[in-house]
């Protein structure tokens, strides 16, 4: 490709600084890696750049950053030997080029300073080893050893050096590997994949967190299926996510057959992912059968069934998170609220009561839409007449949904009466029965007995206490 046209990726003001301090200083520079790949791909504009340089890339980046016209302030990784200025809206890195050599036992290599050839071999892929140069003379020149730009065209995730060598010193890049293929909708070289496959064990090197940060990357993409086959295919999806693996396969006794739940789970993942951008929703979908596993069973009259699979899901969300090292926070509380909730709108679909719908809306509060969107996304049939009929359920569903929101107000709904009022109202110290009169009030509302009103909840509340022998001490 032409010098010109990869001048036209380096037009952001900070590249002139760059050229300047590497010049002044009279060093070689390049600015590699993802900025190069994204800017032939036409991923948008990146918004991170990676500089390296034959030298120091502390001493390079404290040149630019005083030659820059708002002298940013540097920041020094002495341990990596790199340093990070930010430039109105770009963070730039700066390191010296290395040469890399590795331990068995972890994925950080000892590091010697390097040409840029050692520095372009110690790169995961060929697609992230192209280098542009940025010192004047030879401003925006390519260079790429290993075909790089080739594989970009031919969709190839491919490594520099021996797959099996790059994957067992830092077995992070097989989880790399995956992600980018996914991202990108690449494949990954077959000699590649081969390599990540017999090196899984390695992944046990890797912090939870890293793979957490992978994972979510994966699930990000237009199509994460892409990514969670290509971890079934390798063998690093046992090692991450075992409950997935434990969904495969179709069973047959008697001629019956069930679905296989992996590849159902898959298809709800990419079905989801068109509608949201919402990770923690798409991890619902990608959880939301897990409890399928162990609670499958075949007896005679019923076939196959999975009673209560949503509870034991939405129990196992909670260990998954918590061996992953993810957080425990809200986010994973929403993803069991909408596994322990993933069939309760297929059960409307076939009867829309209203009660039925309120309860939902009550159970659901705020995160009714996203279940809605879950258990659309959950409909993978494959028979055309069935698929339209679904959607059509769900969609009186929905409009269901609009019209009880709208007159009966029950989205985090709090029942009008307090357990205080009625204390006030019976003269009672804490007891049973306050508990009793505010689970009845509630549930005349869910069922639509009473309005969710005031005065209609006080009536209901005499009522009630009445049948249970307690009389009022004032009365409105
Ligand atoms: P993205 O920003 O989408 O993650 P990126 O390629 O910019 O893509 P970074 O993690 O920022 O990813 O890494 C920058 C560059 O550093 C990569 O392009 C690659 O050349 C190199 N790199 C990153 N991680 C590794 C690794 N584990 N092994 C070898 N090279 C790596």
């Amino acid at each position: 490709m032409q010098d010109q046209f990869f001048k036209e990726a380096l037009t952001h003001k900070v590249f002139e600084y760059i050229t300047k301090a590497t010049d002044e200083l009279g060093l070689d520079s390049y600015v590699i890696g993802g900025f190069v790949r994204d800017f032939i791909l036409k991923r948008g504009n990146a918004k991170d750049i990676d500089v390296v340089t034959i030298g120091s890339g502390i001493e390079l980046a404290q040149k630019v950053a005083s030659l820059l016209p708002n002298k940013p302030k540097v920041q020094v990784f002495k341990t990596y030997g790199t340093a990070m200025l930010r430039f109105n809206d770009i963070e730039v890195e700066f390191v010296g080029a290395r040469k890399e050599s590795y331990t068995e036992e972890s994925r950080n290599p000892e590091v010697s300073a390097g040409t840029l050839q050692d520095d372009q071999d110690r790169r995961d892929f060929t697609i992230n080893a192209l280098a542009l140069s940025l010192n004047a003379k030879s401003f925006g020149k390519l260079l790429d050893p290993f075909d790089g730009i080739g594989d970009l065209d031919r969709k190839i995730i491919r490594t520099p050096l021996n797959p099996d060598i790059t994957y067992s010193d830092d077995p992070l890049r097989m989880m790399r590997a995956i992600r980018f293929a996914t991202q990108l909708n690449f494949t990954i070289e077959k000699t590649s994949l081969d390599a990540i496959q017999s090196n899984v064990e390695r992944i046990k090197i890797i912090t939870k967190e890293r793979i957490v940060d992978e994972i979510n990357k994966i699930m990000a993409s237009p199509k994460p299926s892409i990514g969670f086959l290509l971890l079934e295919k390798t063998g690093l999806l046992n090692k991450i996510l075992p409950e997935l693996i434990a969904l495969k396969g179709v069973e047959e006794v008697e001629g019956q057959t069930h679905k296989d739940n992996f590849y159902h789970t898959l298809e709800v993942v990419d079905n989801i992912s068109e509608n949201t951008n919402d990770v923690w929703l798409r991890w619902a979908a990608l959880l939301h059968d897990i409890g399928k596993a162990p609670t499958k069973k075949f007896d005679k009259r019923n076939g196959w069934t999975f009673h209560s699979h949503e509870f034991v899901g939405s129990k196992m969300v909670y260990k998954l998170f918590k061996r992953l090292k993810m957080p425990l926070n809200n986010k994973m509380k929403f993803v069991q609220k909408m596994v322990l909730l993933s069939s309760r709108p297929i059960v409307l679909a076939s009867e829309v009561t209203d009660s039925a719908v309120r309860r939902l809306i009550f159970d659901a509060g705020d995160d009714i839409d996203s279940l809605m969107t879950l258990c659309e996304a959950d409909i993978t049939t494959k028979n055309p007449k069935k698929f339209r009929r679904y959607h059509k359920n769900f969609e009186i569903v929905r409009q269901k949904i609009k019209e009880v929101e709208e007159r009966d107000r029950v989205r985090n709904f709090q029942p009008p009466i307090t357990g205080e009022e009625i204390m006030k109202t019976f003269n009672l110290k804490p007891c049973r029965e306050i508990g009793q009169i505010k689970e009845a009030i509630k549930e005349a509302i869910l069922e639509g007995e009473i309005p969710n009103e005031y005065e209609a909840s006080y009536n209901f509340m005499l009522q009630k206490a009445k049948d249970i022998g307690l009389t009022a001490q004032t009365e409105i």
